[in-house]
């Protein structure tokens, strides 16, 4: 939810808070009359007869609690995207990343809760880095988060492969920098930990009356290590017994659990069986929607059910919210969309209107010029003709594009109950 929904809420409960209050000051306001003085004589205000109290029962509880959720995948600040964030940046700014995303915000502002993929670490005491120059290490601006912050992502999740991109230090600078984040602005951030006690305290919000708990897990840290004398803590995908019992806990204390699972191989739209296994047993052990990120393309995705007939969804891979990578299956991500519904009389919880809303990777020729997203709904056969992937250097190996292109990967990969091209 944005900030700005947020304020225009707490300014409707002002406004009724005002009502109530002025209510109440005219029941009393004939018996405190001070400016009047000791001798004057002023006519005690009838009070009109109190009304019958209200024989019908207080209103009970709305049968059905609903949050609308809306997901993104990988984050990905390529260095040609903060080199497009520098060519916006105002006066006295270093860069600008909002104006990248200026196409999708509506759809994160709609929703109650909007849960983003932050592929990449920010830590200001480094160099910055967008896997230029042949090694695949990121470090991103800060300015970074106040486009995700701006458009209205409430849950952070950070773990990923690149988290060691920049050693442990800098990992514990950018968790300390989230955290300072989650304090401002009424955050959730997940995935990296400061210590063993911060991964077990499993992160609950609050929406609608409903509560939902997130967990985040990664395959690897790209073959680093944390070292063996510090306290951050990172949980893979490996260690089933601690997803396992994080699950099982999460599912007592909150209504719903999301998952965010980064894993897979790169660059294809194939899902692995161990993945779907996986997939399974999280499900069964109470996991309600799972979150796939990492294979920088959109995979397919599917109820699974548990043996007592109730169902999960998984998405296996959400693909890139933003990246310059060069493969026509890299620019085209899905954002995943749905509702939570909790039933206030049984507390069962269901999804409804699940789906997802692709999104598209704009660029164009001459340096990954234009870095836009767009959705589905506004991307046009005109912009998909100006799309620069075709010439970008380094050129990948499938530079073929095109709104055919767009429309075969969703096509593809999205099953058709599940595509939401409107939104
Ligand atoms: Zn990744």
């Amino acid at each position: 939810m944005n900030l700005k929904n947020c304020f225009r809420r707490f300014g409707m409960f002002l406004a009724a808070a005002a009502l109530v209050s002025s209510a109440a000051c005219a029941g009393t306001v004939g018996n405190t009359n001070d400016s009047a003085g000791e001798d004057s004589i002023y006519e005690p205000i009838t009070m009109p007869p109190e009304t019958e109290a209200p024989t019908t029962e207080p209103p009970t509880e709305p049968p059905e609690k609903r949050v609308h959720v809306t997901a993104v995948g990988d984050n990905l600040i390529h260095y040609s995207v903060y080199k497009n964030a520098e060519q916006l940046a105002g006066e006295g700014e270093d860069f600008d990343f909002k104006p990248l995303y200026e196409n999708v915000k509506y759809l994160i502002e709609d929703a109650d809760l909007a849960i983003i993929n932050q592929e990449t670490i920010i830590s200001e005491s480094n160099e910055l880095r967008g896997a230029n120059g042949g090694a695949l290490l990121f470090n991103s601006p800060p300015e970074v988060a106040d486009a995700v912050i701006d458009m209205g992502f409430d849950v952070i999740t950070m773990a990923n492969n690149h988290l060691l991109d920049f050693g442990i230090d800098a990992l514990e600078e950018s968790i300390r920098f989230w955290n300072q984040k989650a304090e401002e602005y009424n955050l959730t951030v997940l995935g990296a930990y400061l210590n063993d006690a911060d991964a077990e305290n499993i992160r609950v919000r609050e929406v609608n009356g409903v509560k939902i708990a997130f967990l985040a897990y990664t395959m690897n840290i790209n073959g680093f290590e944390i070292p063996d004398d510090s306290p951050i803590r990172v949980i893979l995908n490996e260690e089933e017994d601690v997803i396992e019992r994080q699950i099982r806990y999460a599912d007592q204390i909150a209504d719903a659990v999301i998952v965010s699972a980064h894993w897979g191989a790169e660059d294809t739209h194939e899902v692995s069986e161990d993945r779907k296994i996986l997939a399974q047993k999280m499900v069964d052990w109470g996991a309600d929607v799972i979150l796939g990120c990492h294979p920088h393309t959109a995979q397919t995705m599917e109820w699974l059910t548990r043996e007592d007939g109730s169902r999960g969804f998984v998405f296996y891979s959400m693909g890139n919210f933003i990246c310059c990578q060069t493969d026509n299956f890299n620019v085209v991500g899905e954002m995943p969309d749905f509702d939570i519904v909790l039933d206030s009389e049984t507390g069962q919880i269901s999804l409804d209107d699940v789906g997802c809303i692709p999104n598209i990777v704009h660029y164009e020729p001459e340096g990954f010029s234009n870095l836009r997203v767009y959705p589905y709904s506004k991307y046009t056969p005109e912009l998909a003709e100006r799309h620069g992937l075709p010439y970008a250097e380094p050129q990948g190996t499938y530079t073929e594009f095109g709104w055919d292109i767009i429309n075969n990967i969703i096509e593809e990969n999205i099953p058709a109950e599940f595509r939401k091209l409107d939104k």
